[in-house]
């Protein structure tokens, strides 16, 4: 009999992967804060919880999928979270993208429930979440990590185990610095390149026959050209993730120069109101800084 899960946070990562859970025979209590979105999960067979707590009674694993740290405590210790109905026994999988610090914290509460955590956080964006082709990067102890995969395997296709509580979300921290750094420097050298007069798709054909492709840009570079940007992974949420690796970096000691400026690149796209387009519309502001457009 496969363990009975309550599923908080059905946003554009959360829905797919819950609807992932039903198709593959898991019993699902599903929370979203706006309840709206809840509804095509209940069609298929999802009870609606009212609360996280409620998600949580009678479950026996309790993942969650939301933005940020804040919202992270919320549901945990909030006023109906997960903590006021939690079991012993219960496994908490938190794929959210927050700080390692806050992630330790939460992990020692529902500790005094008798329950564990894993932090679990994901690579893969909102297509990967669709196919169940995520990849997750887990912090916590072995045994729980053992336990989750039967359920992660569902929803992706690499379950990288980094070591203590904390270490899956170090590692997303590190990653996602890379993906916005390689991203904001792709759309400069696209920038400078139309400012001369090469035409973009001239541009791609190059980059895409030599050193400097990447599965990233491959992806990107149709919706750059468009000037598509609807949201895969909202802006605002990569510039969150920023901050966070520059505050790991802060307490860790390790200067990133590179990270520091581009954030600011993110930032003007956020103060700009595009925190809620794709991280790719952060080309805009380099493209408004140079006066020139990299669309075909
Ligand atoms: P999203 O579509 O904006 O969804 C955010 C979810 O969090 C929604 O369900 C939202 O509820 C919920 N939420 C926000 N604040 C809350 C609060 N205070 N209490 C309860 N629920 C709250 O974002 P997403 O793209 O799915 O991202 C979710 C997490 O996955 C983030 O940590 C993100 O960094 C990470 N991630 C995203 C991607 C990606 O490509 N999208 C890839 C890897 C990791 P409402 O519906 O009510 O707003």
């Amino acid at each position: 009999m496969p363990e009975s899960i309550g599923f908080i946070g059905l946003g554009i990562m959360g829905h797919p992967m819950a609807t992932n859970l039903i198709k593959a025979g898991y019993k699902l209590a599903v929370y979203n804060r706006t309840a709206a979105k809840a509804a095509g999960l209940v069609a298929a067979g999802a009870r609606l919880a009212s609360s996280p707590a409620d998600a949580t009674r009678g479950a026996d694993v309790v993942m969650m999928i939301v933005s940020d740290s804040a919202a992270v405590e919320e549901v945990v210790a909030g006023k109906g979270g997960i903590l006021e109905s939690l079991g012993a026994g219960t496994l908490v999988i938190d794929s959210s993208t927050i700080s390692p610090t806050v992630s330790r914290k939460m992990a020692c509460l529902v500790a005094g429930k008798g329950a564990s955590w894993i932090d679990a956080p994901v690579t893969g964006s909102k297509h990967g979440a669709e196919k169940g082709e995520l990849t997750f990067m887990i912090g916590g102890d072995r045994a729980a990590f053992d336990r989750a995969l039967p359920i992660l395997r569902v929803l992706g296709k690499k379950h990288i185990y980094c070591g203590q509580q904390g270490l899956g979300l170090s590692a997303k921290l590190a990653q996602n610095t890379i993906q916005a750094t390689t991203l904001e420097v792709f759309c400069e050298g696209l920038v400078l390149a139309a400012k001369a007069g090469v035409r973009p798709e001239i541009m791609m054909e190059i980059i895409q026959s030599s050193m400097a492709r990447a599965a990233l840009t491959d992806f990107k570079a149709p919706f750059i050209f468009k000037g598509d940007f609807t949201p895969y992974f909202p802006l605002k949420l990569m510039l969150k993730d920023l901050e966070l690796a520059a505050e790991a970096g802060y307490a860790q000691v390790v200067p990133m120069p590179v990270l520091a400026a581009v954030k600011e690149v993110y930032m003007a796209a956020k103060a700009q109101g595009k925190g809620d387009l794709d991280y790719a519309a952060v080309v805009t502001v380099l493209e408004e800084f140079a006066g020139v457009k990299v669309r075909t």
